[in-house]
């Protein structure tokens, strides 16, 4: 069983080494403290061992035809409701977006408290999502800590209503405020943090002034200070997203034996991409357009994924693409734990979604802890999922998601911190989720 850690919450732990699979059993292990270091943890998903094959489903991920990932179509059928067409796997741009992408620049300035002004986003009428990226120092953690709507309801708050936060809230994350409330706000690395709100579909975003702000923290818990770029990505749609598309760019260090050239036509590499593309369908997401491209080999093992100028960084800032979830397949991610195996990483949740060229932008999966592609397209999902928004079902601190339909503690859901060999899936509050990123791109709405 592949266990994978804290995804969202800034102290990723030691990977458990019990083969149970019980990822509290790790907790003792976790080290709270390490939270506010941790630029360790962008959100490591640790592996501990094997995970055996992860049998169960039936018609793994034949993508159109051998060598046809490039055009070749789709995977009809894939939980396709009503007898519509299931969405492609075959790797091909969407032929209709309905939605559309406003963009807004801000530069905040973050006082010597650690905290911002209260700033003001005004919201039209057909917002189905605002997305927040800081940008700032790798010295510093930041965290949206604050949105509150223009009849007072509070998404997030260093103090949400009727929250008692305890020594677990602050074990998990240096901002326990915002971790507990009703939209979650969570930062898990230095440099750049991210938000999606809505990350539930608990809470409902209305047109009108909102009021921000942005809160900032040294790896030492000292407040952070100074100017940060804020990019806002208001997405915008006629009504609520239905179906979508997402665009995948695949880069290469050799691991796995894959390169840009011989990716497409891999028996192995379709596979992994079509277990992808079976968690994404059955909740009305295709795979989008798709891009190859080989990195530095230097980088198949990630040897430092912690200080500035990392290895993890490195990588990340090698993402030249806008669109979609940018993969980078590696050998393995060599964490700051000796004997914990990482699985995948994926940049934030959510990640600096439509932004190249940042210390996060995208996601690394390891291939060498389970060769068996069923087992590295589950990882690509699950790292790609952190990246558009979603949290792990429970963390290793025993916290739950924000969303009602997912199990609190079963392994049956792709978030969940570990690979099960059975059955897995994304349950219909997952996918609102998932269809409120601007990385997702709207090709139907509800009616
Ligand atoms: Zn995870």
């Amino acid at each position: 069983m592949l266990l994978l850690c804290l995804a969202a919450a800034a102290g990723c732990d030691e990977t458990p080494k019990s083969d149970d699979g019980d990822p509290l059993g790790g907790a003792d292990g976790a080290a709270p403290d390490a939270a506010p270091e941790a630029d360790a943890a962008p959100d490591p998903d640790q592996g501990a061992g094997g995970m055996g094959g992860a049998g169960g489903m039936g018609g793994a991920g034949g993508m159109g035809g051998a060598g046809g990932m490039g055009g070749a179509g789709g995977m009809g059928g894939m939980g396709g409701a009503g007898g519509q067409p299931g969405p492609s796997c075959g790797g091909d741009a969407p032929d209709a977006r309905v939605d559309q992408v406003e963009v807004r620049m801000e530069t905040v300035t973050i006082g010597r408290d650690g905290r911002s002004e209260e700033q003001t986003l005004e919201l039209p009428e057909d917002a189905v999502s605002v997305t927040m990226i800081v940008l700032g120092s790798e010295e510093y953690l930041y965290v949206v800590s604050q949105f509150v709507g223009p009849d007072g309801r509070v998404f997030t708050s260093e103090r949400p209503p009727g929250v008692t936060l305890t020594q677990i809230d602050q074990f998990i994350t240096p901002f326990p405020g915002p971790f507990r409330s009703p939209n979650r706000s969570v930062t898990a690395a230095t440099g750049v943090a991210g938000y999606l709100a809505p990350n539930t579909p608990s809470v409902e975003l209305i047109p009108g002034d909102w009021t921000w702000q942005l809160q900032s923290m040294s790896e030492r818990g000292q407040p952070g200070s100074g100017e940060v770029d804020v990019v806002i990505e208001i997405k915008r749609a006629p009504a609520p997203p239905l179906r979508g598309s997402l665009d995948l760019h695949f880069h290469f260090t050799g691991a796995h034996g894959w390169t840009a050239a011989t990716a497409a036509g891999d028996a192995d590499f379709q596979a992994a991409v079509g277990r992808m593309c079976e968690f994404y369908g059955a909740i009305g997401i295709g795979l989008g357009a798709f891009t190859y491209d080989d990195v530095d080999p230097e980088f198949a093992t990630v040897d430092s994924i912690q200080g500035a100028n990392n290895e993890l960084h490195r990588i990340y800032a090698s993402s030249r693409y806008d669109t979609g979830v940018s993969l980078f397949f590696v050998e393995r991610i060599q964490g700051p734990f000796a004997g914990a195996a990482i699985g995948g990483i994926a940049g934030g949740t959510p990640g600096p979604t439509l932004l190249p060229e940042t210390v996060r932008s995208g996601v690394v999966v390891a291939t060498e802890l389970d060769t068996d592609p069923r087992a590295i397209g589950h990882i690509m999902a699950h790292e790609s999922g952190h990246f558009l928004g979603l949290f792990h079902t429970r963390e290793i601190t025993g916290h739950t998601d924000p969303i009602a339909d997912t199990p609190d503690n079963a392994q049956d859901n792709l978030m969940y911190p570990t690979v099960t060999q059975g059955d897995a899936h994304l349950t219909e509050g997952q996918g609102f989720v998932l269809h409120r990123s601007p990385a997702v791109v709207t090709t139907e709405v509800e009616r």
